[in-house]
Parts: C-alpha cells; structure tokens; sequence
C-alpha cells in the first residue's frame, strides 16, 4: 500500500563535529556522477585568531531543500520544482539552461552543467530516499554531522534534535525557509 502519510525532509547539521575530511564531497559526485569542477555539496573553512592561537571551523554546506524556494519561483518553464516532501529538483528535460535559478539562489547551490545544457544541484539523493535510504554524504560522513530524516514525524531523530537542541539557519531573512537546520 502506499504511503501517503505527509513528509517534510530536513537535514540537521552538527558543523562542530566536522573534521572536514571532505568524505561528504566525495561520495556526493560518485553518486550522483557530479561533473568535474562543478560540487552539489561542500565544506565552507573559516580560520580565526593568530598562530600559535589558531582555529578553524568547518561548515558542510548544499542547497537547503527551501520550503519557499526562490529558485522555483524564478523558473520561467517550470523546470525547477518542488516535490510534496520538500525536495527541491530540476527536471533536465523542461530546463532551458537560462540559468534564472543560479542567480535567485541565495546559497549559490546551483551550477551549470556545460555537457547538458542545464543547471543541477542537490537532489537530497530523492533517487536514494525513494527506495527508504539516506542521502550518500549523510551515510558517508565518519563523524556524523549530518541527521537526516522526516520534521513531520515527532519521533524521528531530526525532530528531536530540533525539539531538544538551539539551532540556526542561514540567511532566514531571505524568507526562502531553508530546510538545513545548524544545530549551536
Ligand atoms: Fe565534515 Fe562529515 Fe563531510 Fe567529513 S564527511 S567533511 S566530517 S561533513
Ligand atoms: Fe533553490 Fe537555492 Fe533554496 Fe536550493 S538553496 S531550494 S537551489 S533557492
């Protein structure tokens, strides 16, 4: 039977417990067969204070799967959509390539794919989740920074961390409603 109880997919992030590896990176353009040069996640370093007092953080960063996506809204073919769970994707077939979507993103998650003629970005690996599974940098990361998981169920792990825990998100002013939750 299928499911049609509603769902609403969110990552949580521990960034303090980023080492930075990359791991995340890596498995990302494996599964997805991310082009050279092009990245659909990534580690965003800040260094503070001065040697021998320094120190480093590490913030894994993707599209935030937007609850109110300005990438959507700007696509004049309706390319760019946005699936009942939350996920945000591109169809390949409807996409243009006007690029529109790269330019009203506040995250810069998108980029052009020159061997296709259209724009991608993260897919929370929906190919993945269909099947009951968790995105490739979420298996992947030896430290455990990223929960994966359903906000509409009051038992899952995301919806506890959020319940229990201070977090952020980034940029809220845009009004987008990003869906990657930073824990402090
Ligand atoms: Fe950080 Fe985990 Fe990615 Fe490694 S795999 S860089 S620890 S988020
Ligand atoms: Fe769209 Fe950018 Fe939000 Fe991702 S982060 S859903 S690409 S506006």
């Amino acid at each position: 039977m299928a499911d049609t109880k509603k769902k609403r997919y969110v990552l949580v992030l521990d960034s303090k417990k980023c080492i930075n590896c990359k791991a995340c990176v890596v498995a990302c353009k494996a599964e997805n067969g991310v082009p050279v040069g092009k990245f659909r996640d990534w580690i965003t370093e800040e260094r503070r204070g001065t040697w021998p007092r320094l120190m480093a953080t590490f913030d894994p960063e993707q599209c935030m799967h937007c609850e109110n996506p300005s990438c959507v809204r700007v696509c004049p073919t309706g390319a760019s959509w946005q699936r009942k769970d939350g996920i945000v994707l591109v169809n390949y077939d409807d996409c243009i390539g006007c690029r529109y979507c790269m330019i009203a993103c506040p995250y810069n998650a998108r980029y052009f794919r020159e061997d296709l003629g259209v724009v991608d970005k993260c897919t929370l690996c929906a190919h993945r989740v269909d099947k009951g599974g968790i995105p490739a940098c979420v298996e992947t990361c030896p430290s455990k920074v990223r929960v994966f998981g359903d906000l509409e169920d009051p038992s899952s792990d995301v919806s506890q961390l959020l319940n229990t825990r201070r977090y952020l998100v980034k940029k809220p002013e845009t009004g987008n409603g990003p869906q990657l939750y930073y824990l402090l």
